[in-house]
C-alpha cells in the first residue's frame, strides 16, 4: 500500500472565515508570543540561552512555523526563522544539531534528534530553505553512525516516539538512494516500542507514572505505519485501528480523546486528559487518514479538532488547561490533595504552564496542522477531506487550479465550493460526505449519498458548486454509560456560568501577567441534572459565527434540551469537583428547557448525563 492522498504545503493551502480567525487568534496568543514572553523558548539552549534545550522549542517551531506561513505573517515568519538560522549555525562538523556538549551526548535523550529533524523538514516545506536538505542530511547519518557505535542511544523518550524519526527519512529517502538511509529506519523500528505488546497495560486505570501508559506516546504512535511503513517496505496492518479501538474501549471520552493525566487514566467523566495528546492525537488521526483514506479517521479528526481542542485553550488563546474535563464545574486550583493520579492541584485551570510546560510548547501545532488537512492531494485531483473554509492553488497536468470553499461547517452544513482553472481540465473534486450526513443537496438538487462525491473534469473559468445536507441532534451512550448530545461532529454541553479570574504571580523567575497570566474560573449555575428521557431535544439554533468561533458569549449553534434536577453530590473530599457519577438519578423536581453550547464553547460544563425517566 502506498500513501492514498499527500499533503497539500502552507503555500498552497490558505485558511479562510472562522479557520483564519482562530489561526489569527494563534498568532495573536500566546503561541505567537511565546518566545517574547516564557522562558524556555525565549532563552532557550536551543538559541545561545539558560533554559531548556531539549523538546520545548522544536516543539514550539512545529506550530509556530506552519502558522506563521499559513498567516504570511511576516512578524512570526522573521521570528522563526532566526531560531532556524541558529540552529543551523549550531550544528557541529559532525552533524549534530542538539544543544549539548560532546560528553553529554551518551545521555541525552535522542527523542530531540527525532523532533528537531521532523520539525526541520516542515520548515522546509513552508520556506524552500535550501539549507535544509543538507541539514537534515548531516543529522540523521550522525545519529545513524552514533547509534551504532553507542555514542548515542534510543532510550526512555527516544524509544517510544522512534517513528517520529520517519519525517525526516522519508524526506532524505526522495532524494538519495544511500543505504544508511534505510539501515537507520529498520534500527529505529527493531529498537523502538512495539506498542501492540503493551496492551494489557492499558485495560486497568494503573495509578501510577509509565511510559508504556503515557498517554502522549499512545496518541503519537498510533500514527506509525502511516509514517514509516513505505520506507521499511511493510504491508499495512491497521495497528492504528487495532490500537484506538482497544484504547479507547478502556479509557475513551466522548470528544474522541482517551483519559489521561500524563498516563492512562480508565472511563471517567472527571479524571482529565492531557492537551498534549489533544493535538498528537489530531496529527495521527490526520496522517493515518492521508495514509490509508479511511473515512472513519478523518470523522474522528473532526470530533478532537471541533470539540476536544477549542475546549482545554481560552477564547483569546492566551491560556489553557494541562487537562480537560468532560464534566468540569470548576476550575480552580484544588485545596489538598490532587484528584489526578501524577499531576498537580492545578493541572486543570487555565495558565501559562498549569502543572507542566510541555502542553504551553506543543499545543501551538493543532490548528495549523488541522488547516493543512483541509484538502488533500489525489492522483487525479484534489479531495475536500476535513471541510472548512478554506483555499487551495496549485496545478494539475498544466492547469493552475483553484479550488475555494466557503462554510460554516462544523456550525452548519452548507458548503460553497469555487473552481477556478486557467484551462479546461480533467482534475476530479471529491468531497468527503461524513457518515451522519442526510438529505444530500447539489445545486438544489437531491442527491443519493455517497462516501465520496466526485466531480470530474471542469471547464476554463469558475464552476460553482452548491452543496448541503442535514443531520440529526442525537442522545447517544458515552463510553462511561451516561448519555450526551451531538450534532453531527459537534458535541454538546450545559454550560455553567463562568466567573474568570486573573491571578498575576511569579514563581521559578517565571512571570504570569495578564494576557500570559493563570485564570481561576469559578462557576455559578446548577449543573445537577440528568437528561429527561421522553421528548429530550426540543430546537436547534444557527446563531453564524462571530469574531471567537468557540466563544460561550456567542455560540455559533446552541441546543434546547429537557433536563431534570437530580441529587449529583461531589466527589468524596472535594467541593468543587462534581462525583464521577451522580449518586442517585431519581428526579428532584419538574424537567425544564434548557440551552446546551458546543462543547468546545464551554470552558465549565456538564456533558456526560444520565437519562432520568419520571
Ligand atoms: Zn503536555
Amino acid at each position: 500500500m502506498t500513501t492514498k492522498y499527500n499533503y497539500f504545503t502552507s503555500k498552497e493551502i490558505k485558511p479562510r472565515g472562522w479557520l483564519r480567525r482562530q489561526l489569527e487568534l494563534e498568532a495573536s496568543g500566546l503561541v505567537g508570543n511565546l518566545d517574547k514572553v516564557w522562558p524556555d523558548i525565549r532563552d532557550s539552549a536551543w538559541i545561545g540561552g539558560p533554559c531548556e534545550g531539549w523538546e520545548r522549542v522544536p516543539y514550539w517551531l512545529d506550530g509556530a512555523v506552519p502558522l506563521a506561513y499559513l498567516l504570511e505573517d511576516e512578524d512570526l515568519i522573521a521570528r522563526v526563522n532566526r531560531y532556524v538560522d541558529f540552529i543551523l549555525k549550531s550544528q557541529k562538523e559532525d552533524g549534530w544539531i542538539c544543544p549539548c556538549t560532546d560528553e553529554e551526548r551518551i545521555n541525552y535523550d535522542t527523542w530531540a534528534v527525532l523532533l528537531i529533524s521532523k520539525v526541520l523538514v516542515r520548515y522546509y516545506e513552508c520556506s524552500g530553505d535550501e539549507r535544509i536538505p543538507d541539514a537534515v542530511y548531516r543529522i540523521m547519518k550522525n545519529y545513524h553512525e552514533m547509534l551504532k557505535s553507542g555514542k548515542a542511544r534510543l532510550f526512555e523518550w527516544g524509544e517510544f516516539r522512534w517513528f517520529e524519526g520517519f519525517p525526516a527519512l522519508n524526506f532524505l529517502a526522495e532524494r538519495h538512494d544511500d543505504t544508511w538511509i534505510r539501515e537507520l529506519a529498520a534500527y529505529l523500528r527493531d529498537n523502538g516500542t512495539d506498542y501492540r505488546a503493551l496492551k494489557d497495560r492499558w485495560v486497568r486505570y494503573l495509578n501510577k507514572w509509565t511510559l508504556e501508559t503515557h498517554i502522549v506516546n499512545l496518541n503519537m504512535m498510533l500514527k506509525q505505519e502511516a509514517l514509516s511503513n513505505d520506507l521499511l517496505n511493510k504491508d499495512y496492518e491497521g495497528i492504528g485501528e487495532e490500537l484506538y479501538d482497544f484504547l479507547y474501549k478502556y479509557n475513551g471520552t466522548p470528544a474522541g480523546i482517551l483519559t489521561g493525566d500524563e498516563c492512562l487514566g480508565g472511563i471517567s467523566p472527571i479524571h482529565g486528559s492531557e492537551l498534549c495528546s489533544v493535538v498528537e492525537m489530531m496529527d495521527s488521526m490526520s496522517q493515518i487518514y492521508a495514509y490509508t483514506g479511511n473515512a472513519i479517521w478523518a470523522e474522528r479528526l473532526e470530533k478532537v479538532a471541533f470539540n476536544a481542542l477549542p475546549a482545554t485553550i481560552s477564547d483569546d488563546m492566551w491560556s489553557h488547561q494541562y487537562v480537560q474535563m468532560s464534566n468540569q464545574i470548576d476550575c480552580t486550583p484544588f485545596p489538598g490533595k490532587s484528584p489526578f493520579t501524577t499531576n498537580n492541584q492545578e493541572a486543570h485551570i487555565f495558565g501559562l504552564q498549569p502543572h507542566y510546560g510541555c502542553c504551553t510548547s506543543n499545543m501551538g501545532q493543532g490548528w495549523p496542522k488541522l488547516a493543512l488537512s483541509a484538502f488533500l492531494k489525489c492522483t487525479d485531483g484534489v479531495i475536500s477531506a476535513v471541510a472548512m473554509p478554506s483555499e487551495v492553488s496549485f496545478n494539475f497536468e498544466g492547469a493552475d487550479v483553484k479550488v475555494t470553499l466557503d462554510t460554516d461547517y462544523p456550525f452548519k452544513n452548507s458548503f460553497t465550493y469555487r473552481i477556478n482553472s486557467s484551462c479546461d481540465t480533467a482534475m476530479k473534486l471529491k468531497v468527503r460526505i461524513p457518515s451522519f450526513a442526510k438529505n444530500l443537496s447539489v445545486n438544489g438538487k437531491n442527491i443519493e449519498k455517497e462516501d465520496v462525491l466526485t466531480f470530474d473534469g471542469f471547464m476554463a473559468g469558475e464552476t460553482v458548486i452548491e452543496l448541503s445536507f442535514e443531520c440529526d441532534t442525537v442522545i447517544e451512550k458515552a463510553p462511561s454509560g451516561m448519555n450526551c448530545v451531538r450534532r453531527g461532529a459537534l458535541l454538546f454541553s450545559l454550560p455553567i456560568k463562568e466567573e474568570w479570574k486573573i491571578v498575576e504571580y511569579v514563581r521559578k523567575d517565571i512571570e504570569r501577567k495578564y494576557p500570559y497570566c493563570d485564570y481561576e474560573i469559578t462557576g455559578h449555575s446548577e449543573w445537577e441534572f440528568g437528561f429527561d428521557s421522553e421528548n429530550t431535544i426540543t430546537d436547534v439554533s444557527e446563531n453564524g459565527v462571530g469574531s471567537i468561533p468557540f466563544a460561550v458569549a456567542e455560540p455559533p449553534v446552541t441546543v434546547k434540551a429537557r433536563l431534570t434536577p437530580i441529587d449529583w453530590g461531589f466527589e468524596e473530599g472535594y467541593d468543587k469537583l462534581c462525583a464521577k457519577y451522580p449518586s442517585s438519578t431519581k428526579a428532584m423536581g419538574e424537567s425544564r428547557e434548557m440551552t446546551l453550547v458546543p462543547y468546545g464553547c464551554a470552558k465549565l460544563r456538564m456533558t456526560e448525563m444520565p437519562l432520568v425517566k419520571k
